[in-house]
């Protein structure tokens, strides 16, 4: 969606409300699993005071496999993001954009706050115990018999020193 900003910083008051769609790919988010997401976004620019106050929340759900385990996993996710839209850098906002321009690119602008929010690894459970690196039994499910105990390279060097 391009929000017009011409019209939104000409008159005081001015609103356009947000309520779409955006398609978009879930390698965006994950940077692995290739599925679509369809991420909807509702809310509202505003024109406040020569201000433009921009307020979206974003919801989409992600079908994806625990970085750990491998299981298949879905998650909803719900981020609210707010943004001031100035024209001129104006002292006492923190959260400043700054634009030029007509028009605000806003499925660029979501992605690039939910890139920021999004968690770098799914985890089907907080405490989700892998797979084995040894013979990839799910070390959820199943113990295993592998030697788990890691390689110590001092010890390793003074075998060596001992042959
Ligand atoms: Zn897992
Ligand atoms: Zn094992």
């Amino acid at each position: 969606m391009l929000i017009d900003l011409k019209r939104l910083f000409a008159s005081e008051g001015e609103v356009v409300d947000i309520d779409y769609t955006l398609a978009a790919a879930q390698s965006d988010l994950t940077g692995t699993v290739p599925d679509p997401v369809e991420i909807h976004l509702k809310g509202v620019a505003q024109n406040r005071a020569q201000i433009v106050e921009i307020r979206f929340g974003a919801h989409f759900t992600v079908n994806s496999v625990c970085d750990r385990c491998l299981e298949p996993l879905t998650r909803v996710f719900d981020y609210q993001f707010t943004h001031v839209l100035t024209q001129e850098v104006i002292d006492g906002f923190e959260e400043d954009i700054i634009v030029d321009g007509d028009k605000l690119n806003l499925d660029r602008l979501a992605l690039t706050d939910i890139q920021l929010e999004f968690p770098l690894k799914l985890l089907c459970c907080e405490d989700c115990k892998g797979l084995c690196p040894q013979c990839g039994a799910n070390l959820n499910r199943e113990s295993c018999n592998c030697d788990k105990d890691p390689i110590d390279p001092r010890l390793e060097a003074l075998k060596e020193l001992l042959q």
